[in-house]
């Protein structure tokens, strides 16, 4: 069986204790290569390779940096076939969506850090004929980077490429469930000539790699996105060290469509932002509040459509939902149907595993799931479920919308669906949301901040806001007296 292996100080290499930990594919429920169930020791020798490749790497010309970021997306897009089809094993997700979102993305991850690395300005402060001051932007040194599984590759390079770029050296980890796109990356970077060190990814488990990372007293910034419940664990342990942090968390997201949107353009979207890659994107909407004159017109297409989704192995181009990540994820996501039951939430689209012929018997596959009946306050509509479960739920006012849509800990991202100018813009105001997307779901432009208010996370990503985490302000003031 395949060995994945550590990228260490420009070597792939096999965890120091020699330990091993199953890969599977979820869409046959089968292990089919094994991951370096790294330790401490693995981390600390990636800290020593990056803290000794930090100073150079940090010292490098812009223009190098962009370089070799450059052809690395150039790798990526030469195998970008090859990389699809092992985000699809590994994640269980159609290889389409691979092939059109996620691996096409990590290749302009790091071309848009390469190339925005050479507009990264410095600002300057003038104090008329007293002096100036002007503010120096460096690199951290050796920062730790640590990624979930839902987008594998795609949030992988999202934190790389900025830390990169910014003349940081990097210890990554990619989780333990889906680990082998980051594999292949490791030997793009060899390809590609990135000096040694420069980048470390280790494997393994979150409770030992992902936690010596967060602990590690000289890695100086951690980068995380994943869920809430971590989020908090790194913050508790990082805070006495006084770290930067970067948190992506978890999310709730509202979808409100007013009565007076584009019908068809909110119902082919909606179908996207609730069940693309199988609802585990943290940006999914997952739940939908409806204006009451359109709530059973709504209900009817919405119910027909996703009865109508193809739920196939992930591999076949045809597939429009693939697999759920783990055995342990989709016990977890059929639980949210049993409390909605309970709660007193009927079940009018889906609810059921899918147990599929021949070799995908074993895989983890259910329909995707529409729920109505149910109050906003209740646990199916508090607690991320992260799956191909969405609830519905009429309104009748603009205030009552706004009531439901805030009313989680989350506030990471939201839509609103109508052709009123006025409407979008004050309900998008009031939204306690980091992301609001009017009349469109998941359209992204990399240079705007990105990430989520109260338990979504803390700072943000994207554009120049990455570099500037990833980079300390030094302010240098200069008297002309
Ligand atoms: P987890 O929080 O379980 O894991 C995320 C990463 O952290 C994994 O690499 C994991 O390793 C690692 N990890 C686990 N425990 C620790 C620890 N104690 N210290 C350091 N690292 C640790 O999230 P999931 O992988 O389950 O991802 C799903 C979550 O991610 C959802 O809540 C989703 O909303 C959120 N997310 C947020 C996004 C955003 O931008 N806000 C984007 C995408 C997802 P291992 O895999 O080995 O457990």
């Amino acid at each position: 069986m395949e060995k994945i292996a550590n990228y260490i100080n420009g070597e792939l290499l096999a965890p120091v204790a020699g330990k091993y930990i199953d890969n599977y594919n979820p869409a046959l429920g089968e292990v089919y290569s094994l991951i370096p169930d790294s330790d401490e020791q693995d981390i600390e020798n990636a800290y020593k390779a990056a803290a000794a490749a930090a100073q150079a790497w940090g010292n490098t010309q812009a223009e190098e940096r962009f370089r070799i970021l450059n052809r690395i997306a150039d790798l990526i897009d030469r195998d970008l076939d090859q990389l699809a089809m092992a985000e699809s094993t590994d994640n269980g997700k159609p290889v389409k969506l691979a092939k059109t979102v996620d691996i096409p993305r990590a290749s302009s991850n790091m071309r848009f850090f390469a190339t925005s690395i050479l507009h990264f300005a410095n600002e300057a402060h003038g104090m008329e004929d007293r002096g100036f001051n002007y503010t120096l932007r460096q690199p951290i040194g050796v920062v730790g980077c640590i990624s979930p599984w839902n987008l594998p590759l795609y949030l992988f390079t999202w934190k790389i490429a900025p830390a990169l770029a910014t003349g940081n050296a990097v210890v990554a980890k990619p989780s333990e469930v889906t680990p082998y796109t980051a594999y292949l990356f490791s030997k793009l970077c060899i390809e590609a000539g990135l000096p040694k060190g420069v980048l470390n990814i280790v494997h393994g488990l979150g409770g030992k790699v992902g936690s010596a990372i967060t602990k590690h007293p000289r890695i100086k910034a951690i980068s995380f996105t994943g869920g809430t419940v971590t989020g908090a664990e790194i913050a508790r342990v990082a805070a006495p060290m006084f770290k930067k942090l970067s948190l992506e968390l978890g999310g709730k997201n509202p979808n409100i469509i007013f009565a007076d949107c584009d019908f068809d353009k909110m119902m082919s979207t909606t179908m996207r932002s609730s069940f693309a890659n199988q609802g585990q994107i943290c940006l999914c909407g997952s739940r939908i509040y409806v204006q009451r004159p359109i709530y059973e017109k709504f209900r009817d297409e919405f119910v027909k459509r996703t009865e109508a989704m193809r739920v196939v192995d992930p591999s076949d181009e045809k597939s429009q939902m693939g697999a759920i990540v783990s055995q342990g994820h989709i016990d977890k996501v059929m639980s949210y149907i049993e409390l909605a039951k309970e709660e007193g939430g009927k079940v009018i689209a889906g609810g059921t595993r899918v147990q599929m012929d021949g070799k995908f018997s074993k895989g983890y596959f259910m329909r995707p799931t529409i729920i109505e009946g149910l109050p906003h306050t209740c646990r199916t509509n508090q607690e991320e479920i992260f799956g191909p479960i969405v609830t519905i739920q009429p309104f009748d006012t603009e205030e009552e919308a706004l009531e439901y849509a805030n009313s989680t800990q989350y506030g990471l991202a939201a839509t609103v669906w109508t052709q009123d100018v006025n409407k979008a813009h004050r309900v998008a105001t009031k939204l306690e949301s980091g992301i609001v997307w009017i009349n469109c779901w998941l359209v992204r432009d990399l240079r705007t901040p990105f990430g989520g208010v109260k338990s979504s996370g803390v700072g943000r990503e994207g554009g120049f806001e990455a570099l500037r985490f990833f980079t300390e302000a030094k302010n240098v003031c200069v008297n002309l007296s």
